[in-house]
């Protein structure tokens, strides 16, 4: 039988008995959502390897995209293949880097171009080329010289390139004189070098003499240190036993090795006291990161980092894709806080994507905690995390005394939000000289507006919430997504005047109250609305600790970190809060918010006491506050999560299905949930509307995908989502490990 006819190859057009090499191809990945890199043409005379930055067409534009590692992936034929346009000066994306962002990729789901458009956005792109001075020419040529020219030649004797301002004033010759010598070959451009804008830390720098306890865990993590390997650790203890200064002892070791440090921290707004305690520490500030950074300051820092001239970074969650060429120590100070899940756009928890980091370098990660998640727990009970406790609040400083203040036996007045146990202790420590705070998670005036003729509650028109009174604004704010009205004369519904009632507390009607209680009490509000920005809320914790201060009013802004010698008194106005919404981690979550807020009261010599306002003082929660066995209570927290596999026993991953209409939300939702995974071992729960079922405009619905541990979530994702098209207005988002249910 005749086979299949066997297509003609074409004659070359060239002749090929001098085989020429194909056209070099590499993949470039573009910080565009693409599934992976695209293949470009190297055109002859350029050389580019792995890393490098280059600029490829796109459509009609030009792009910066990396060239990515692997073989191309030929799918294009050589001929359709568009050449790349240049090469960008600077330096490559290291290896860890590129390792890093496909590592992102591929556990959250989300385009690698995604996640490498995160890491170009940390990098200083298009910086402006370092700057040029002028040296001598070597050899100098035979030409006549006048004095003024040897005057010029004298001043760069030391073979110091200088700036050519330099140059005229040291040489007294006019910038003429200088050009002139240019020209005729006496002088050459130099790169001049880059003055590192970070002080060096010393690590010799006396420190603090460590109690028994804080040694023995400052010499553990100093072994990790020198160890030049992976590891992480845990380092929890109690508030105020201890750690920053004994995580600081792994940063000086880290020093001593040569290699750089990174400490992540929740919060920028914390950096301030952190910085003022590097400083004590080591005689000289750190780097800072964070995306309020102005350009300039972002550029050299990133250059700093990258020529390895910064030796410590203290930053944000970003930080973690600064280009440090040779990092040996990764700190995530307060490891349980959300604020290190990244909620929008790649969704990822900094947390672990630290330890993946640390893996990647072969550097030690320390995690840090007064109230460790369940996840680090259950990692250290697996044996895969070390840990090092910390008993005991340094210099016998004890923990706060916690009271449980009954809101049905002893109930503020009409109308008021604070019980009188809690107005009696403020004036007490005010009579003692002493500072007190009163803390609530809600900011604002209050968190619902209501209609005394009609009961109509103020909603925002974008999402399912309601608006919060801002009086100081004199307006009604969406918190979800800033959709803002001035708070109207009368009810939109009824058109009844003066009928909009204020319902529940934020800080700013404590705040009101607390100034009709104790007018003579100097008053400071720490929110993140009324203090912007890291320069702010040092600005505030100078204050405090200078005492300018009695009365501290927050949200959980003030919970973390921050060291206020004389505050003794903290009152948590709704202690219940954080339960309302039941999700899988509220109970823990309330426990840890409140015990750092507990942490603030008492940390020097006087004692701290801490009363809670609840409605329900034996709830689990709050008897483990008062007993203080925080390790008893994550015990049955996780008694309670493993027999149903739920995280960290089990995995978890989120869809999250949006669209402009609901029909749109509801059609994708359904499909998906036909074409949900199953097996054993794998339950899909949904889809149901998500409790912010309107967010911003669109129509919200969630699916949530629970595994056994052994089972990994990602394959199963990849397939459930390439069976079901996404059509129109709709999308699906992924979250891996969810910390929000919302
Ligand atoms: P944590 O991070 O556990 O809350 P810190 O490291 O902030 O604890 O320590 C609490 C306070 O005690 C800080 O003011 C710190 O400087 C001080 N401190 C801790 N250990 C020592 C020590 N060994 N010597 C002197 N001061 C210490
Ligand atoms: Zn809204």
């Amino acid at each position: 039988m005749p086979g299949p006819p066997r297509k003609r190859r074409h004659a070359p057009l060239f002749d090929d008995r001098a085989p020429q090499p194909p056209p070099a191809r590499v993949p470039v990945l573009l910080p565009y959502p693409f599934a992976g890199p695209f293949d470009y043409r190297v055109p002859p005379g350029l050389q580019v390897a792995p890393g490098d930055l280059v600029l490829v067409p796109l459509n009609r534009r030009e792009e910066i995209g990396v060239v990515w590692d692997g073989p191309p992936d030929a799918t294009v034929g050589d001929n359709r293949l568009r050449p790349m346009s240049g090469r960008i000066d600077g330096p490559p994306m290291r290896e860890d880097l590129r390792r890093l962002i496909d590592w992102i990729a591929a556990y959250t789901l989300a385009p690698p171009g995604e996640v490498l458009a995160m890491a170009l956005r940390v990098n200083a792109l298009r910086a402006e080329p370092p700057p040029t001075g002028w040296r001598l020419a070597d050899p100098l040529p035979e030409t006549r010289l006048t004095d003024a020219r040897k005057n010029a030649l004298a001043a760069l004797a030391d073979g110091q390139p200088r700036t050519g301002a330099e140059l005229a004033r040291a040489a007294a010759v006019s910038s003429g004189v200088l050009r002139g010598m240019a020209e005729a070959g006496l002088l050459v451009p130099a790169a001049l070098p880059v003055r590192p804008p970070f002080d060096r830390p010393d690590p010799g720098h006396p420190g603090p003499t460590l109690s028994p306890d804080q040694a023995d865990a400052a010499a553990a993590l100093r072994a990790a240190v020198r160890g030049h390997a992976f590891s992480v650790t845990l380092l929890d203890g109690v508030t105020g036993s201890g750690k920053t200064e004994v995580y600081l002892e792994a940063v000086s070791e880290c020093l001593r090795a040569g290699r750089q440090a990174l400490v992540l921290l929740p919060e920028i707004a914390l950096s301030a006291q952190w910085l003022d305690r590097f400083v004590h520490r080591f005689g000289v500030a750190p780097a800072v990161w964070h995306s309020d950074l102005s350009s300039r300051v972002r550029r050299t820092t990133w250059r700093a980092v990258d020529a390895g001239a910064a030796p410590v970074v203290v930053g944000a969650r970003s930080a973690l894709f600064l280009p440090f060429p040779d990092l040996g120590l990764i700190i995530v100070d307060e490891e349980h806080e959300t604020a290190f899940k990244q909620e929008e756009g790649v969704v990822y928890h900094a947390r672990d994507m630290a330890v993946v980091r640390a893996r990647l370098c072969e550097a030690a990660a320390i995690l840090v905690s007064a109230t460790p998640s369940l996840e680090t727990i259950a990692n250290v009970q697996a044996g895969r995390y070390r840990r090092l406790h910390l008993p005991d609040r340094h210099g016998g400083a004890l923990l706060p005394e916690i009271v449980l203040v009954d809101m049905r036996i002893t109930p503020p007045e009409r109308g008021r939000f604070l019980a009188p146990p809690v107005v009696a202790a403020v004036r007490a420590a005010f009579a003692r000289g002493e500072q007190a705070m009163l803390f609530l998670n809600r900011r604002g005036y209050a968190p619902l507006t209501l209609c005394r003729s009609c009961g109509h509650r103020m909603q925002c028109p974008n999402c399912t919430a309601w608006l919060v009174e801002h009086r100081a604004r004199r307006e009604l704010q969406c918190h979800h997504c800033g959709h803002a009205v001035p708070i109207p004369p009368a009810c939109p519904q009824c058109a009844a005047e003066h009928s909009l009632t204020p319902v529940g507390p934020g800080v700013e009607r404590i705040t009101e109250e607390a100034k009709a209680l104790f007018p003579d009490a100097r008053t400071l509000v720490m929110a993140s609305d009324t203090l912007p920005g890291p320069n702010a809320s040092a600005a505030a914790a100078r204050s405090i600790a200078a005492r300018e201060v009695d009365l501290i009013i927050g949200t959980q802004i003030v919970a973390k970190g921050w060291h206020f010698p004389h505050l003794t008194l903290v009152g948590v106005v709704d202690a219940d809060l954080g339960l309302a919404g039941g999700d899988l981690r509220a109970a823990e979550r309330t426990v840890q918010l409140l015990h750092q807020v507990a942490g603030r009261a008492g940390r020097a010599e006087a004692p701290g006491r801490v009363l809670l306002q609840t409605f329900s003082p034996e709830h689990p929660v709050m008897q483990a506050l008062l007993s203080g066995r925080l390790e008893e209570f994550m015990a049955r927290e996780a008694a309670q999560r493993r027999p149903g596999n739920w995280p960290p026993f089990g995995r978890l991953a989120a869809l999250i299905i949006s669209a402009e209409t609901a029909e749109a939300a509801d059609t994708l939702a359904r499909d998906l949930g036909r074409a949900a995974p199953h097996g054993d071992g794998i339950l899909v729960l949904g889809p149901a509307p998500a409790p912010l079922a309107l967010l911003r405009g669109r129509h919200r619905r969630r699916l949530l995908l629970k595994t056994r541990r052994d089972i990994p979530v990602q394959p199963l994702l990849r397939d459930w989502l390439a069976a079901v098209p996404v059509r129109g207005s709709a999308r699906v988002d992924v979250d891996v490990d969810p910390v929000s249910f919302l």
